[in-house]
This record gives structure tokens, C-alpha cells and sequence, in this order.
């Protein structure tokens, strides 16, 4: 009798008791990812796409899933991008955790890794720039020079060689999130952009890569940060001023000694003007945080009614 043995990890079982072999596929080439998915769409196929920089923990996990429960095929694209990165020591310390990610994307059911090489992004030095000013002006875009510029970038030219008909976003990253959904409006991107809502650790640290960097205290004092978010959301929820909450923040985050606050921003969750002063019951405020814990720089944000 013939019997082919399959690894368990590549048996999903599907509710009627049939067994579907899932295997992953690699590809590094742009042209040869955009040929594929193409051929794929003249089926009619739906492609949901996860656009990452690898290292992929629950908070991408959750993207995945997403992807994979609304498409007929889901598409995740490893790329960390050097455009990006506006402090080079960032760039080069970036967790890189390739195998272990395709192992995980595998179990998750997505169809295609897409993970190109610099070169075969970047052919040339970019003489072209993408940029959303009232976007970018404020808390990220600010501190991180040409940021956005750099994401705007790659995903114009990830979008262009991934057909998608869904792609899919992190609340963690609010501001890329809103610059990415202007780009598609902006620039006719066939392509619908959902957001997911942030994973985190019981303590409410949000995940990220780069908490892969931090000790073990440096994660526990990492969780300030969104205890930080709280403590505000609570102020302002009991009728505060921002002013005060601000100051709270600022306060408390030198007395805890915990983590060197970038910043904390009151702003409206779809045009990121920072808020005054809350009216009603705030139902389009956000607050966002960015700090550095043991030299790593952490980002979050909750909205004030959630
Ligand atoms: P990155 O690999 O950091 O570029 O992130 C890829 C995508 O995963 C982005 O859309 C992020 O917003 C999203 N993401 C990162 N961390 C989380 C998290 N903790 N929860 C949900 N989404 C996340």
C-alpha cells in the first residue's frame, strides 16, 4: 500500500473532516509575484495582502487571519525598508526571523510570501516622493524625517505588484494607517484597506518587533506606555482639560523613570489635528504616545472612547 506522510504542520483541517494540504510560496521576484497574483485575479481569486517587515509576532498574526478568513488567497510581503528608517542603527538592529516567520505563516494558511530583495525594490535611488503633508506634519512624520515618505514609497510599489482586492492594516500604526488610505484614495489603488485592532500583552504593552529587542525589566517598563494612554483616557473621560492631562502625562512619565516620552498627542482620529479641547464625548479623539525604552523607540495609541 502507498502511504505519503505530510508533516502535521501542513494539515489544516477544514470542518468536514477532510484533510487540505497548505504550502507556502516564496517569492523574491516583483515581476514573478505580480505575474502569479495576476493570473490568480483572472480566476476571479480575491487576494487579501499583509504588507510586514518580518519578525511577526500575534499582532501580525491577527492581520493574517483576517486576510485569510475574507480572500480566496492571502499574500504577506516580508521587506524591511531601509526607505523607512530615518536612524540607520534602527535599520540595522531590526529583528530578522525569517524561517520561524514562513513556519508561522504556513500554520496560518496564507498562500504567498512575497520577500524581495533591497535591489529588486529599489533598482535606483528613488527620484520619486510620495508624501501626504497634513498628515504627516504632526507626531510621527515630525520626528522621524522622511518617515512617511519612505512608506508611502514602498507601498505604492508593493500595491503595484501585489493586485490586491484587501489589504490590511494595524491600529498600532494609526498614522501610517490614515496616510496609506489617503495614497489608495489619492491615486485610485483599486484596493480596499481595513484596519485591525492592536494585540497586546496581558500588561497592554502593544506588541512590536522591536519589543524583541528589550530585556525582560525593559519590557515590563515598556507597558507604561500604555498605562500612560489609560490614565489620560480616564482623565479626560471625568472632564479634565488636555492641557492638564498633557502635563499628567509628562509628569508622570519622569516619576516613573520608566520611559523617555517623544511625545503624547491629544489629536482627532481621521484628520490627526491635535484636540483642544473635547467636546461631546469625544467619540473621534485618539491619544498617541511614542517614547524610548533602553534606547528602542516604542509607539501606541488607544481611542478616547472605545
Ligand atoms: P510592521 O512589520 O511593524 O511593519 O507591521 C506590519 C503591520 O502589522 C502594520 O500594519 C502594523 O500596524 C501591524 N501591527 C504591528 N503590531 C501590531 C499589533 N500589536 N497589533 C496589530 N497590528 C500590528
Amino acid at each position: 500500500m502507498l502511504s505519503i506522510q505530510i508533516p502535521f504542520n501542513k494539515l489544516v483541517l477544514p470542518p468536514f473532516g477532510q484533510f487540505t494540504i497548505t504550502e507556502v510560496e516564496i517569492v523574491k521576484s516583483p515581476v514573478a509575484i505580480r505575474k502569479k497574483l495576476l493570473a490568480l485575479t483572472e480566476s476571479k481569486k480575491k487576494i487579501g495582502f499583509v504588507p510586514t517587515m518580518g519578525a511577526l509576532h500575534q499582532g501580525h498574526e491577527s492581520l493574517v487571519k483576517r486576510a485569510v478568513s475574507e480572500n480566496d488567497i492571502t499574500v504577506v510581503s516580508i521587506f524591511v525598508n531601509p526607505a523607512q528608517f530615518n536612524n540607520p542603527a534602527d535599520f540595522e538592529k531590526y529583528p530578522n526571523n525569517f524561517e520561524n516567520d514562513v513556519a508561522q505563516l504556513r500554520q496560518l494558511g496564507c498562500d504567498y510570501v512575497f520577500a524581495p530583495d533591497t535591489a529588486e525594490m529599489y533598482p535606483q535611488k528613488p527620484r520619486v516622493s510620495i508624501s501626504v503633508p497634513e498628515l504627516q506634519q504632526q507626531m510621527e512624520g515630525r520626528f522621524r524625517p522622511g518617515h512617511f515618505e519612505g512608506v508611502s514609497l514602498v507601498v505604492a510599489k508593493l500595491f503595484h505588484f501585489v493586485p490586491a482586492r484587501r489589504v490590511y492594516f494595524g491600529q498600532k500604526d494609526w498614522q501610517q494607517y490614515l496616510i496609506v488610505r489617503q495614497l489608495v484614495t489619492e491615486l485610485a489603488f483599486d484596493v480596499e484597506i481595513v484596519w485591525v485592532p492592536t494585540v497586546r500583552e496581558t500588561d497592554g504593552l502593544a506588541l512590536s518587533s522591536r519589543n524583541l529587542r528589550l530585556s525582560s525589566e525593559g519590557r515590563k517598563k515598556a507597558a507604561t506606555l500604555y498605562q500612560l494612554l489609560r490614565m489620560a483616557q480616564a482623565e479626560l473621560k471625568n472632564g479634565a482639560a488636555v492641557k492638564t492631562v498633557k502635563n499628567m502625562v509628562q509628569e508622570a512619565a519622569l516619576q516613573s523613570g520608566c520611559a523617555d516620552l517623544e511625545y503624547f498627542e491629544v489629536a482627532d482620529r481621521e484628520t490627526l489635528k491635535p484636540v483642544e479641547r473635547v467636546e461631546g464625548d469625544g467619540a473621534t479623539v485618539s491619544l498617541f504616545i511614542a517614547g524610548y525604552v533602553e534606547g528602542i523607540r516604542l509607539i501606541d495609541n488607544i481611542f478616547l472612547t472605545e
